[in-house]
Order: structure tokens, then C-alpha cells, then sequence
């Protein structure tokens, strides 16, 4: 079948929820995917940087199959013997004291939200049904009910209500309208430690500094969202790192699996997670074994391949290209590490599908957007490679 055959059964029998570039992946290896067509492109999406460790990443793979062969899933009535080490892992990767396992990157806020309304009621001590936890505009953290309850897009929550309550938004990065903002019921405040689906919005300098400042005089839970911002992605292990703040609750999923499977995670402290008891939170899928060997392999490439490093260095080398294409229509380039924000002053969907028929695929956000993100094992030459393109495209659209 070719390209306009997968279409065509797609839009007839897929809800439509998705608009995505007309290419139909059939294999994928590192930085580089394939088509039904033969057609190979550079991947500067990186699957919203799950794909940190590049597709198909042979270690991953490995782990993957061999675990497969042995026990895929016991639910959590019975235990394993990959999740305690995922654990030890990452407690030893992180420092933090404990991890709750889910899948999606949703079902761990969701599950982060949860922590935090509990911890409010029971240690902080606010009156029954009354917790607050305080996110910010812009914000990303997935499609739940609850979720796009406090999302300020509109796309995102139309017709989606009735609305769940207890999420009073702050702007992002005003330090003066998150303080008005606190009262005796603020259980949390939520945060991207970078705006990814905003299109890479790095908080003013001293934001998060100062927002764990006013967490630990008011009694309130920091909670990071590093779904996508962490696990190299932005140059740090985490991109709260750039501002040498220790949230309370990290939410990590996407690059956690390397693009495999689903797996998300809450880390904490003893004390926070501590707050639940059997029975009160869970998951058939979440923490199995085939999560479990996945995810170790995952955060074992990211060390040994020194992609947090790569990440750091290639981004600076990306950025600093992309800021000497001259053009009158780039507005901003943005970003930490190998998390670039391409900012135009106009739509940026005809420079996503020319970069295509140039072998280069990545996604508009929000418009006029253009981020690049490719997987963290690309090299200087492949930079340079895309950079050429991208120059290319831009020209001739001026
Ligand atoms: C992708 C993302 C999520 C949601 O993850 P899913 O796996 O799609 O549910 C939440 N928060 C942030 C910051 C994300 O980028």
C-alpha cells in the first residue's frame, strides 16, 4: 500500500482528533525515520522527546525482547522482579526517596494531583474538599478530564465540562500573581519548569527560585512537570536544575521508556508519598516488569551515552546556526539544550511541510511555532545537515 492508501483508511476509520503530516512511518533508527515510500527524514520531533535515546535504540530493544520472554505483567497484587530495581534506580539517578509507577504521562500528573490533595488534607490539614493546587497559563499536562479542566486552551477544553474545581492559574512566570494567588487551602502549585507545548517558554531568570521560596514559607507542595522537559531533554537531567531548585514532587515520563511503551512515574519524598495506603491509588499496567526492564535500560542509556551532556552541547551548537539564518520572518529562537522554540510572525504550518519534501519532519506549535527537538544521540554533522535545510525553506518562503 502506498502513503495516500494508509491515508485514506486512516481518515476513514480514525477519529480525527490529530492533524498530522501526510507521512506514513514504516521503519525508524536513531535520528532517522523511513516511509512507506522509501523516503528517509530527520525526526526533529522526537515523538514530543520520548525518543531522547533515538528510535529503536538497540540496548532498549534488547531489554524489551528479552523481558518479553520472560514475564510481561502480574499487576501489582503480586510483585516482580524488575520494579524494585527500577526504583533503586532511580531513586539512585535522582535522589529522590520514592517513585509511584503509572503509564501515561497524564495518568502520573493525575496521580501527582492526587498526592498533593491528600497530603493537603492530611498533613497540611485544610478543610475537607477545599484544597487548592495552583497551576499556571499556557500550561501542558495532558487530556483528562480533570486535567483540561485547568488547561487556558480553549481547543483543548471546549465541550469537555462540566469542570473539575480546586485550580486557580497564575500567568507564567509572575511571581506577584502566584502570591495573591496563595491561601490557607493551597495544597500545590504545578509547573512546566519549561513550557513545552507553549513553545518553549523558559520562565523569566529567578522564577522557580523564587516560587520554591514562597512553597516552603506558605506549607505548600513544588510540583515539576518533567514529562517532557526532563531526562536530558533541555540540557540538565532536569531542566529545574538550571535554577538549582529542589521540587518536592518531579512527574516524569515519555523519554523514561525511550519511545518503547508507556511508562510514566512520581517521585518524592517519604512523607509526601507516604500518604497513600493499599488500595487508596493504582494501576493494572503500572510498575510491570516489562515497564520496568524498559525504563531501567532507558535511564541507563541516557547515563552511559552521556546524552544529558550531548543534549547540552549540541543544542548550544543548534541554537547558535539557527540564530545566523537571516531572515525577516524568525522573530525568536529559544530554548535549553535540544529543545528549540523556532518563533516566526507567521504560520508556521508551510515551513513544516516544505521542511518534509526537504527530509526533515517536526510540528508547529501553537501557529506560528517551529519546535526542534530531535533525538539527543544526533550529531554535529547531522545538525549542520538539517540546518542547511531549514535555511533553505525559510529563504523561500521570505
Ligand atoms: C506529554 C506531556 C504530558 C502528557 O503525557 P501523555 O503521555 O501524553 O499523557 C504531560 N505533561 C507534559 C509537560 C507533557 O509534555
Amino acid at each position: 500500500m502506498n502513503t495516500k492508501e494508509f491515508i485514506e483508511i486512516e481518515n476513514e476509520y480514525g477519529a480525527h482528533n490529530y492533524h498530522p503530516l501526510d507521512v506514513v512511518i514504516k521503519e525508524a533508527k536513531g535520528v532517522w525515520v523511513t516511509d512507506v515510500e522509501g523516503n528517509k527524514f530527520m525526526d526533529c520531533l522526537a515523538a514530543y522527546s520520548a525518543v531522547n535515546q533515538g528510535h529503536c535504540h538497540p540496548k532498549i530493544m534488547a531489554a524489551f525482547v528479552e523481558q518479553a520472554k520472560h514475564v510481561t505483567l502480574t499487576s501489582r497484587a503480586f510483585r516482580n522482579d524488575q520494579l524494585p530495581l527500577l526504583y533503586k534506580e532511580l531513586h539512585d539517578l535522582t535522589g529522590y526517596e520514592m517513585t509511584l509507577p503509572m503509564n501515561s504521562g497524564a495518568e502520573a500528573v493525575e496521580t501527582a494531583v492526587k498526592t498533593a490533595r491528600k497530603w493537603g488534607y492530611q498533613v497540611k490539614g485544610i478543610a475537607k474538599n477545599k484544597a487548592e493546587i495552583i497551576v499556571a497559563s499556557d500550561n501542558f499536562h495532558g487530556r483528562t478530564t480533570t486535567i483540561v479542566s485547568f488547561s487556558t486552551d480553549e481547543n483543548a477544553r471546549a465541550d469537555f465540562g462540566p469542570y473539575t474545581p480546586g485550580f486557580p492559574i497564575v500567568k507564567y512566570g509572575d511571581i506577584d500573581d502566584l502570591k495573591a494567588k496563595i491561601n490557607e487551602n493551597t495544597a500545590a502549585i504545578m509547573l512546566e519548569p519549561i513550557q513545552g507545548e507553549a513553545g518553549i517558554v523558559v520562565p523569566p531568570a529567578g522564577y522557580l527560585k523564587a516560587v520554591e521560596k514562597l512553597c516552603k514559607e506558605n506549607n505548600i507542595l513544588f510540583i515539576c512537570d518533567e514529562i517532557q522537559s526532563g531526562l536530558g531533554r533541555s540540557g540538565r537531567l532536569f531542566a529545574y536544575y538550571y535554577e538549582d531548585v529542589r521540587p518536592d514532587i518531579v512527574i516524569i515520563g515519555k523519554a523514561l521508556s525511550g519511545g518503547f511503551y508507556p511508562v510514566s512515574a512520581v517521585l518524592s519524598s517519604k512523607a509526601i508519598l507516604g500518604v497513600f495506603k493499599p488500595g487508596e491509588h493504582g494501576s493494572t499496567f503500572g510498575g510491570n516488569p516489562l515497564a520496568a526492564a524498559v525504563a531501567r535500560k532507558s535511564l541507563q542509556v541516557i547515563v552511559e551515552e552521556k546524552l544529558v551532556e550531548k543534549s547540552a552541547e549540541n543544542g548550544e551548537y543548534f541554537m547558535d546556526k539557527l540564530r545566523a539564518i537571516d531572515s525577516p520572518h524568525i522573530t525568536e529562537v529559544r530554548g535549553r539544550g535540544l529543545w528549540i522554540g523556532f518563533v516566526l510572525d507567521t504560520k508556521a504550518r508551510p515551513y513544516c511541510e516544505n521542511l518534509m519534501t526537504e527530509g526533515i519532519l517536526c510540528k508547529e506549535t501553537h501557529e506560528n511555532i517551529i519546535r526542534f527537538a530531535p533525538p539527543l544521540t544526533i550529531t554535529k554533522e547531522e545538525i549542520d545537515w538539517a540546518v542547511e535545510r531549514i535555511e533553505k525553506v525559510v529563504k523561500a518562503l521570505d
